[in-house]
């Protein structure tokens, strides 16, 4: 058990997917004890997801829809939520979890400035958004955890699936978290990111069984992560435990590093 000692509620973007880690990172914070509020793409759909993983866990749930790459919808979704929490229905927020993400395979030559800036605006820009939106009543309370999702292909240049953009897309995220975790160092609020290898969802479109086995083959471990794996680490970072961790990263990657 990883949980805070106060009720506060995560905040988790990108977690209406089915099979997707954000969805299992928010059932691991309202399994922990936090109140969840999930962003995402559809907003019935994360409502839905909130309201099944709140009522699983016994904890308030709220989902809105967010374009994280958007500014004006994020606005409106942290107005959303804020409003939530101003009616008493939510606690305040005390985690945010930057998980909402696309990945490109396409071969640097072909890909096109569209595809370029759409990964880089999902994964980055969105990080950027998010938490903008969000820092400020973190600060003013002296306590928060952000956690950002980076990934092993900012490391290694690719070699799972996505290439070019979102192997930059992934390591600007690296460079956000520990230049913001310098800035806000002693605020109380920590920000870390945490870099998977391959993980069993459903983002690699367009790959197949033997691609996957390839995959989990080419892990010095064996196989991919499970979402919970990814989920237990960001539910240490959210802790009153992890409080000393400040800018860092967390590799959970199979021994990737290694081969
Ligand atoms: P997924 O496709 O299942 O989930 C991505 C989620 O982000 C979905 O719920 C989607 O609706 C949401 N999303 C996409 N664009 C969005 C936008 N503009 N605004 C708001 N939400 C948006 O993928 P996943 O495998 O669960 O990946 C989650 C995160 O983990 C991503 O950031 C991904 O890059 C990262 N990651 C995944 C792996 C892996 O192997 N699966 C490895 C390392 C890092």
């Amino acid at each position: 058990m990883t949980s805070t000692t106060t009720a506060r509620t995560a905040v988790i973007t990108g977690a209406a997917s089915e099979r997707g880690i954000g969805m299992t990172v928010a059932d691991r914070y309202a399994r922990d004890g936090w109140a969840i509020a999930i962003l995402d793409l559809d907003g019935d759909r994360a409502a839905q997801v909130a309201a099944e993983i709140g009522e699983r866990h016994g904890v308030p749930a709220f989902g809105t829809a967010a374009n994280v790459a958007d500014e004006a919808s994020v606005t409106a979704a942290h107005a959303a939520v804020q409003a939530e929490v101003d009616a008493g229905r939510l606690p305040a927020v005390g985690a945010l979890a930057n998980i909402a993400g696309i990945t490109s395979p396409v071969p640097f030559l072909e890909t096109d400035l569209a595809l370029w800036n759409k990964v880089m605006a999902v994964n980055a820009t969105g990080t950027y958004l998010v938490t903008k939106a969000f820092l400020p009543a973190m600060l003013d309370a002296g306590w928060g955890r952000i956690v950002n999702m980076s990934s092993v292909s900012a490391q290694r240049g690719g070699g799972v699936f996505g290439k070019v953009p979102y192997s930059a897309a992934k390591a600007a995220i690296l460079g956000f978290t520990k230049a913001l975790a310098r800035e806000i160092a002693d605020s109380g609020v920590t920000v870390n990111s945490v870099t998977p290898g391959a993980v069993d969802t459903n983002i690699r479109v367009g790959s197949t069984p033997e691609s996957e086995a390839k995959l989990a083959a080419d892990i010095p471990i064996g196989r991919v992560a499970s979402t919970e794996e990814i989920a237990a680490v960001f539910a240490f970072l959210s802790s009153d435990d992890a409080a000393y961790l400040q800018g860092t990263n967390i590799d959970i990657n199979g021994a990737s590093h290694l081969h």
